[in-house]
């Protein structure tokens, strides 16, 4: 079979950023897919398979694959980490009526998954530190909502940046209140807490390999759990909840949620690059902690956690320490087409949200004010990664004169 004529005749697949000509200024992404001959390789030969309707052997690999490198019984490749996370609350049991706790700093996608089981979520708030969901907090609401006699349906911790929450403070919490945990582990496949693995804490984990996380297969996902029941009743609903008869017969409503085989393929390449990529993010992540080190009012956020798998970089500002804001610095750098992200926008501040209930200390919106995620990906070349640092610095030359004398 002849190669397709697209992929015969162009380069890497790796998205033209202009770097390596050298007169046309580089745009410079958040967090760009970080794909090459390996994922290129893997996807043709998937294709001269024969294997290009939904499933398949590459599929059924990148499930066990995934499912090794977390540390659980098995997974479920989907076709989001949305879908993931929709099939992970249903398989804890989270329906019409019940209430289940959400982070309020997180992407949207955990809270419209509670909503699509009909739950209610009730958001608390993060570790100013961290991001992540603030524990004792968390504790506090669930004592507040057993009071009151609701059904907690699940407990839905985000890693977020890809930093584990602290689990050793979790688990026990909402295994005393009787509450499933599901993970939403889509920022944080390849970070650890204690020898443990992101996606392997709860009931179920949900990950996602949406093009602007450490892994991609330019959209997809995975529910990974130690639980088979809950891994087959997953599959089933994910394939229209179609039962084993040739005439298609459905007891009940399902999705159609699956990964296809292709995709997959491409998956299990950037699974091989996985650790090198996490290393890269992690060294860009040791070059902005040395720059920031001496700046007053600038920190790190979670940077005492060495199992991050450092998805993004995210600094907190302190405009009265520091003399300048997050907004400023990233406007700076949108200048120089380099692009920058605030930190979620907290689900409490979310129209699509409003009205919903939340137990708050202000530590999302300080965060949502003051944090700025700075770019991160693992494809970065070298000289983007010069030039970005080296726009940072002449920010700062212009904030701070005192230092840079
Ligand atoms: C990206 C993300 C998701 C959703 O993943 P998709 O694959 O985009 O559906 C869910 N939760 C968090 C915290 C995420 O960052």
């Amino acid at each position: 079979m002849p190669l397709p004529e697209r992929l015969a005749t162009e380069g890497p697949l790796r998205p033209d950023t202009g770097s390596d000509r050298p007169d046309t200024k580089s745009l410079v992404y958040l967090s760009a897919p970080d794909v090459g001959p390996l994922e290129e390789s893997y996807l043709i030969a998937a294709l001269r398979s024969g294997w290009v309707a939904p499933t398949g052997p590459d599929l059924e690999a990148f499930e066990s694959e995934v499912s090794a490198r977390v540390g659980t019984r098995g997974a479920v490749a989907v076709s989001s980490g949305t879908a993931a996370l929709h099939l992970a609350l249903l398989g804890v049991g989270v329906g019409p009526g019940d209430v289940v706790v959400v982070p309020t700093l997180t992407f949207v996608a955990t809270a419209n998954a509670v909503r699509y089981t009909g739950a209610r979520p009730v958001f608390v708030d993060c570790d100013v530190r961290t991001g992540n969901v603030d524990v004792p907090l968390l504790a506090e609401l669930l004592r507040q909502l057993r009071r009151r006699g609701e059904r907690v349906g699940a407990v839905v911790p985000v890693d977020m940046f890809g930093t584990c929450v602290d689990y050793t403070a979790l688990l026990p919490i909402c295994a005393e209140a009787e509450v499933p945990v599901v993970e939403d582990a889509a920022e944080a496949l390849g970070a650890m807490h204690q020898g443990r693995a992101a996606g392997s804490f709860g009931q179920a984990g949900a990950l996602s390999f949406n093009g602007n996380k450490i892994m991609t297969t330019s959209g997809g996902g995975m529910l990974v759990s130690d639980d088979v029941s809950l891994l087959a009743r997953a599959r089933h609903l994910a394939t229209q909840a179609r039962e084993a008869t040739p005439h298609y017969e459905h007891l009940e409503t399902g999705y159609n949620y699956r990964l296809s085989n292709l995709l997959a393929a491409l998956g299990r390449a950037q699974l091989v690059r996985l650790s090198g990529m996490i290393g890269r993010r992690r060294q860009l992540r040791d070059r902005y902690a040395k720059l920031f080190a001496p700046v007053p009012g600038v920190e790190l956020l979670g940077s005492e956690d060495e199992q991050s798998n450092c998805w993004l970089t995210v600094i907190r500002v302190h405009p009265g320490r520091a003399g300048w804001r997050a907004a400023d610095l990233a406007a700076h750098l949108r200048n120089q087409e380099i692009e920058t992200r605030p930190v979620w926008k907290p689900m409490h501040r979310q129209p699509a949200y409003a009205g919903s209930e939340s137990l708050l200390t202000g530590a999302a919106d300080e965060l949502f004010a003051e944090g700025l995620t700075l770019p991160s990906s693992s494809a970065l070349t070298e000289r983007q990664i010069t030039t970005v640092l080296g726009a940072i610095d002449e920010f700062l030359a212009t904030r701070a004169p005192a230092l840079s004398a």
